[in-house]
């Protein structure tokens, strides 16, 4: 059998058919390999439909390009990265306390921030021990705490009307 009559056999024609539908089903799988990839990948629906068209659009190197491009990381490692960044930042917060206005380190004993000297906490009038903002009392001399104290410069939104400080 000469080639030329191979080619224009029917066992030929049924070989090629073959070939053509694997190569049909293979594309079709890439495109949807790269759908289910890119999902994972990209939260842009937009960007999505770009990766799956590119990988049908070119067949077989469609793919190959779109993993040239495609994000390195998968969307759900990106979350569980920024969620443990996340929580490392809130265990820093809560262990250490920073100024409100310049964000240097402050002590919990501080009344003032010693770099920009920001007011951080009253001291108590009688034994000057360091107030948080929502007591009612000292609890280290059990003397009652003043909203403003006298000579100390009131806190914003606290300032006292004109008349009574000229009455004093
Ligand atoms: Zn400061
Ligand atoms: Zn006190």
């Amino acid at each position: 059998m000469t080639l030329a009559s191979f080619i224009s056999s029917g066992t030929s024609h049924a070989v090629l058919n073959g070939l053509l539908f694997f190569a049909f089903v293979l594309w079709l799988c890439l495109g949807f390999w790269a759908y289910k990839d890119a999902k994972r990948r990209m939260e842009d629906p937009l960007f999505v439909g770009l990766s799956v068209l590119v990988a049908l659009v070119i067949p077989y190197i469609g793919p190959f390009i779109y993993m040239l491009f495609r994000p390195p990381e998968y969307l759900s490692d990106v979350r569980e990265r920024e969620l443990e960044i996340k929580a490392i930042e809130d265990r820093i917060n809560a262990a250490d306390h920073r100024c409100p206005v310049c964000h240097a380190e402050v002590d919990e004993s501080y009344l003032v921030c010693p770099v920009c000297t920001t007011k951080l906490k009253q001291a108590c009038v009688s034994c000057g021990a360091p107030l948080e903002p929502i007591w009612q009392v000292c609890p280290y001399c059990e003397t009652p705490i003043e909203p403003a104290e006298p000579g100390a410069p009131p806190a914003l939104g606290t300032r006292r009307p004109r008349r009574a400080a000229t009455r004093r």
